[in-house]
Formats: C-alpha cells, sequence, structure tokens
C-alpha cells in the first residue's frame, strides 16, 4: 500500500525521467529568464511543461513572483526620494561649496 507521500515522491521521480523534463533545482534556475521572456522557445516549452505537473514548483513560482513585486514595490519607493528630484543646481552648489573649504 502506498501513502499520498509516497505516490507524490514516485511521480516527481517519474516526472524527472522523462525526456526533455528538467528537475525542480533546474526549474529554479531559469525563472528569472522565464520571468523576463528571455528564455528560448524549447526552453520555455519544458519549464511549463514541469510546472504543469509540479505543484511544489508553481507554489513556488507564485511566492517568487510575490516577493518580486515587492522588492520592485520597494524599488519604485527608492526611486521617489531618489537625486532625480534633486535640482542640478543645488548639487553644483554643494559640490563648490564643500571645494572651497
Ligand atoms: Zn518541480
Amino acid at each position: 500500500m502506498t501513502t499520498p507521500k509516497t505516490r507524490r515522491r514516485l511521480l516527481r521521480r517519474w516526472i524527472h525521467r522523462m525526456p526533455g523534463m528538467i528537475s525542480c533545482e533546474e526549474l529554479e534556475t531559469f525563472i528569472l529568464d522565464y520571468l523576463d521572456d528571455d528564455l528560448p522557445a524549447p526552453k520555455k516549452r519544458v519549464f511549463e511543461r514541469h510546472l504543469k505537473m509540479c505543484q511544489e514548483c508553481r507554489d513556488y513560482l507564485a511566492a517568487y513572483c510575490t516577493s518580486l513585486a515587492l522588492a520592485k514595490q520597494a524599488v519604485a519607493i527608492d526611486d521617489g526620494i531618489d537625486n532625480t528630484d534633486i535640482p542640478e543646481d543645488l548639487v553644483t552648489a554643494i559640490i563648490e561649496a564643500r571645494n572651497t573649504k
């Protein structure tokens, strides 16, 4: 008799032995390129095929996207107070004041 956990483990092993299938670890290394749409078509297909069959990687990708979105928000907030808002004249004045000391 097999428990659901054993069945899942067997399924995972079976998934990874299929031709053209990647492991969960390999999938992780492709995630950034996948999200940037930089994966070549064959790799993208393999990536998506793995995702369809692997709940753990779907969960991982969802968590990854959430963290990425949060990181992007943080960067956007940083950009809001970035030196792009500081007038060029003020920067020049500060540099000149420092140099005269
Ligand atoms: Zn996986």
